[in-house]
This record gives C-alpha cells, sequence and structure tokens, in this order.
C-alpha cells in the first residue's frame, strides 16, 4: 500500500488557510467576526486542523444586508452572462480539485476518492448550470379569449439561505449555489460546525471569481459554533428560501420556523434505504454495489444502504459473500491509497453505533460481522462495518443510524420486501436487483417504491447531478441539482396580454358597466 500521504500544511497554505481565521465573509471580504472560536478537529487522528472565530449576530446582519443590496444588481445581469460567473467558478475549481478534495478528506474523515469526487460533483454541477443559464424556459399557453397571449416567466428570487450537512461539506452548498447564481439569486450560506474549512476554501474560491466579474457580494459565508445562524436563517423573513440539509430533526424546526413566516423551504434529511434482493439476482453485482453502498463514506451518506430485504431462498447464501466481503474492506487513514473506509465523524457517533447494535442485539438481531473498534489505528472513530441479520423487522432498523450497519432481514417475495421497504418514516433511496422485467417494473410502478430515487441493478448511493435529488416522507420532499430543480430558486409569474381593443372576460362572465 502507497505510503504517500499529502501533508495537512500544505494542504491548508495552498488553500489559504491560516491559525485563526474570520467565519464571517461576504465575498472574498472578512468581517470582523467577534463570535466564539470554533476548532475544526479531524476526524482521522483528532487533531485541530486550524480555528475559526465564529460569526456574530452583527456580522449576520452586515452579511444580510450586503446580500440584498448585491441582489438588486445581479438579478439585472442577464442569465447567459450569469452563467459565464459560474463557468469560471467550475474551472476554478477544477484547478483546486486535488486540493479541496483532500480537505474535505481531512475534515469529514471520507476517503481521497471521495472527497475527489465530491469537488468533481461541485464542478458538474456548475457546468450544468452554465447550459442552464440558457434554458430558464417558461411556457407559452393558448388563451381562452381572443387576442391575448399568455405565458409563464421566471424571475430571481433573492437571497438563498443554505444551510449544509458535515457529510457533503462542498457538493450540497454547490448543487444550491450554481443553480441560485445562474437563475439570478444570491447565496446565504451556514455550513456544518464540523467542517468549516472546507466552506471556508470553497468560499473564497468562488466569491474571487464572482469579485473578478464585479460582483463581489453575492456569496455570503457564516460559521456558527452550533445551530445559532441556522435559526436565524430560519427564522429571517428577508430570505425567501431555505435550502436544508441535515438530519429529519433539524429539517422539522427549520421547516416549521420557515413556514410561520410564510416562507419556502427545501429540505433534504434523512434516508433509511433498502436494497430488495430477488432469487433471480446477479449476486456479484448486489455484493459489489450494497459493499459500496453501505460502507463507503463509513455509512456517513444520507443514501447509505442501510436495509437488505433478500428473498429467503438466497438469504444465508448472501449473507455469507457478504460477510467475507466485509473482511476485504481496508480501513484506515482516508488520505492513504488502497484505504476504502475511514473513521465517523466524532466519538458522538461512535457511541450511536454501538448503541443501535446493542439495541438490534436486544431486539432478537444476530450480529454476523463487524461491531467493534479497529484498535491501533490515530483515533478511536474507526469502527468495522456491521451487519445483523435477523428474522423479523428490527424496530431499530427504521431509524436512520449514521454509521456502516446494514440490517438483513428475509422476504417472502418481492411483495413483502416491497411492503419492508415503504414502511419507515424516510424515503430517499432504493434499489432493486432482478433480472425480471415484470418484478423490476413492479418495484418502479406508482405502488412500488415510495422513495425520491428508485434503481434497478445498482445500489442506493452515488446519485449522478443531472437528475434532481431528494426524497419523500421524512426526507422533507426538496429536489436539488438536475432536472427542472431550477424552479424552486425563482419565482414565476403569469402574464396575460390583450393586444386587441375589446375586454373578455375569463370564464365568459359579462361584466358591462355601460360605459359611453
Ligand atoms: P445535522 O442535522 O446535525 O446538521 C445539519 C446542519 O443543520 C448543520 O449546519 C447544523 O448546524 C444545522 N442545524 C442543526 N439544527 C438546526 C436547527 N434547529 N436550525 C437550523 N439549523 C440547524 O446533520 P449532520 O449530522 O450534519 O448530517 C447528517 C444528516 O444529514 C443525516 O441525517 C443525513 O441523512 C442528512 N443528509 C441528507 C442529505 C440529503 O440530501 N437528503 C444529504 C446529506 C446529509
Amino acid at each position: 500500500m502507497s505510503q504517500t500521504i499529502p501533508s495537512t500544511p500544505s494542504i491548508l497554505s495552498t488553500l489559504g488557510i491560516q491559525n485563526s481565521n474570520p467565519g464571517a465573509w461576504v465575498g472574498p471580504e472578512a468581517l470582523s467576526s467577534g463570535g466564539a472560536e470554533l476548532s475544526s478537529v479531524s476526524p482521522i487522528d483528532r487533531a485541530t486542523l486550524a480555528k475559526i472565530r465564529t460569526a456574530s449576530s452583527a456580522d449576520y446582519q452586515t452579511t444580510v444586508a450586503r446580500l440584498e443590496k448585491a441582489f438588486q444588481t445581479w438579478r439585472l445581469v442577464p442569465a447567459p452572462i450569469r452563467g459565464n460567473v459560474v463557468r469560471e467558478i467550475g474551472d476554478a475549481l477544477r484547478a483546486r480539485k486535488k486540493e479541496l478534495g483532500a480537505m474535505v478528506t481531512l475534515e469529514s474523515g471520507k476517503i481521497l476518492a471521495e472527497g475527489e469526487g465530491e469537488i468533481q460533483e461541485a464542478i458538474d454541477i456548475a457546468d450544468f448550470s452554465v447550459g442552464l443559464s440558457r434554458q430558464l424556459y417558461g411556457k407559452t399557453m393558448h388563451s381562452e379569449r381572443p387576442t391575448h397571449r399568455m405565458y409563464e416567466q421566471w424571475h430571481p428570487l433573492g437571497i438563498i439561505g443554505v444551510i449544509t450537512a458535515f457529510n457533503f461539506p462542498a457538493a450540497v452548498w454547490a448543487w444550491n449555489a450554481m443553480l441560485a447564481a445562474v437563475c439570478g439569486d444570491v447565496v446565504l450560506w451556514k455550513p456544518s460546525e464540523l467542517t468549516p474549512l472546507t466552506a471556508l476554501a470553497m468560499h473564497r474560491i468562488c466569491a474571487e471569481v464572482a469579485a473578478r466579474h464585479g460582483h463581489p457580494d453575492i456569496f455570503g459565508l457564516i460559521i456558527g459554533d452550533g445551530p445559532a445562524l441556522g435559526q436565524e436563517i430560519a427564522k429571517d423573513a428577508r430570505i425567501p428560501l431555505v435550502s436544508a440539509t441535515g438530519s429529519c430533526r433539524m429539517g422539522r424546526a427549520v421547516g416549521e420556523a420557515v413556514a410561520k413566516r410564510i416562507g419556502r423551504s427545501l429540505l433534504e434529511l434523512g434516508g433509511n434505504n433498502a436494497v430488495l434482493v430477488l432469487k433471480d439476482a446477479d449476486l456479484d453485482l448486489v455484493v459489489r454495489s450494497t459493499v459500496f453502498g453501505a460502507v463507503g463514506t463509513a455509512g456517513q451518506r444520507c443514501t447509505t444502504t442501510r436495509r437488505l430485504l433478500v428473498e429467503a431462498e438466497i438469504e444465508g447464501a448472501l449473507v455469507e459473500r457478504m460477510a467475507k466481503a466485509y473482511q476485504q474492506v481496508p480501513i484506515g487513514n482516508p488520505l492513504q491509497a488502497g484505504v476504502l473506509m475511514g473513521p465517523l465523524i466524532n466519538e458522538r457517533a461512535v457511541a450511536q453505533y454501538f448503541a443501535a447494535i446493542e439495541a438490534a442485539r436486544s431486539q432478537g438481531g444476530e450480529v454476523v460481522c463487524g461491531a467493534s473498534l479497529v484498535e491501533g489505528l490515530s483515533s478511536k472513530q474507526y469502527v468495522r462495518p456491521t451487519i445483523i441479520r435477523s428474522k423479523k423487522v428490527l424496530p431499530i432498523s427504521h431509524e436512520e443510524t449514521f454509521a456502516p450497519i446494514l440490517y438483513v432481514t428475509a422476504c417472502k417475495d418481492l411483495e413483502e420486501a416491497l411492503a419492508f421497504n415503504n414502511a419507515v418514516p424516510q424515503g430517499l433511496s432504493s434499489a432493486v436487483f432482478t433480472r425480471n422485467i415484470q418484478s423490476a417494473e413492479r418495484f418502479l410502478s406508482h405502488a412500488g417504491s415510495d422513495c425520491g430515487i428508485a434503481n434497478v441493478n445498482l445500489g442506493t448511493s452515488g446519485a449522478e447531478i443531472g437528475g434532481a435529488f431528494g426524497g419523500e416522507k421524512d426526507t422533507g420532499g426538496g429536489r436539488e441539482a438536475g432536472s427542472d430543480s431550477w424552479k424552486q430558486y425563482m419565482r414565476r409569474q403569469t402574464t396575460t396580454i390583450n393586444f386587441g381593443s375589446a375586454l373578455p372576460l375569463a370564464q365568459g362572465i359579462k361584466f358591462d358597466i355601460g360605459l359611453s
């Protein structure tokens, strides 16, 4: 295994991160942050990477006021010209992909390939948004009234508040910010307190490009040491759309606060994703994709495979193959080549991993493998990926535990597997493995999977940006990234033009006041 590990000081210094970084930024300018100090601690070895002086309430007010002002001019820039700025942002991210990817790894603990993959996702959505900047189409429709024309147009919305989770510290902001920018909006980012340096690096690179084009204030960043700034955003009527990614608990709080002021929210919350395996499935495909889905990112993706619902005839054979594959997963420093699984984000996550395993045991689950720490590594946050098998559905399997635990349940048939798939409160991602087209179509039908994502013969995680991403039920109903997700970042206006000299009313209503 190669030992070429990028040095932390060189990653930080290339990205301009110093030891006491301000936590409030409007474009490339730092505000004189007056909040408490926040340390960014790497889950790899618990080393402090750098410190942040968090944003104060005064910084929050200044940032929002400057964004409001910036919106007045940015919205007037033609969309394709806005797209050109985003094109250069994509290029700037391309030029720094390696360092930014390593920064993601240092702060979130995901392996380098996934850290860089996350920056690639930010580049992809920038590219997508450039094309979109010439395709913000509205419909025209035929009016029921003679000499009238009707159409819809889409206008910029204003400040988009973006609250992000630790596990996608760069890509989720980019999904929102790149679309918002071409739509003519300005963006206020409140990143996770666990990954502030990635946010700082992403923000500065992107804001510098916008500033070069004469729009220094379209991106704002406020870093806090907890949820307080996110709560401010949720309450703030100057922010018409709040896009919030994180736990269902957070989404409930944000959704409620935004609804109270009749704002819009776009919620991307927890998942509890199942793979259904039918007896005619290609088990090689199942094992490969499920190991990636369940173990990748140490089980800390919203789309992580958490449940394996298997037709009873093949359950024993599949569990055996999965357990064998699990023994071969290289666990260790995620910066190191060849490692496929890094640490959990913090000690709390480790405690939740053990608590879920304990609950599963007490509910009748059999631990097939895992359920322990990996000793001798650089922190006590490296856990073994775990498989838990049970004859009945375990209540704990209805909760999202953000760790690599896979619950395997034998099912009678596709119908029972589908019922189990849909029985959880969350509705993000799902997959079926089968060679039978009828079974695949049954799974995809309107009475099939109730999730926002439903795949056939590939796993639950690893979405492309071209499709709309998001889920139903407690996952929040939001859709981000591709397809027509952009519509959420704009306001729709329906326009009717009368080019005649009569005034016919809709629905044929007569309202003649007899003016002569
Ligand atoms: P979290 O809910 O603890 O925090 C997410 C963000 O919300 C952070 O920035 C946090 O400071 C903020 N926050 C927390 N409480 C808040 C409140 N009351 N008001 C306003 N802001 C608040 O989540 P996490 O541990 O960082 O991330 C893991 C969770 O995120 C998992 O549940 C995962 O499934 C989910 N997630 C979902 C998606 C998706 O697209 N559906 C993507 C990534 C992560």
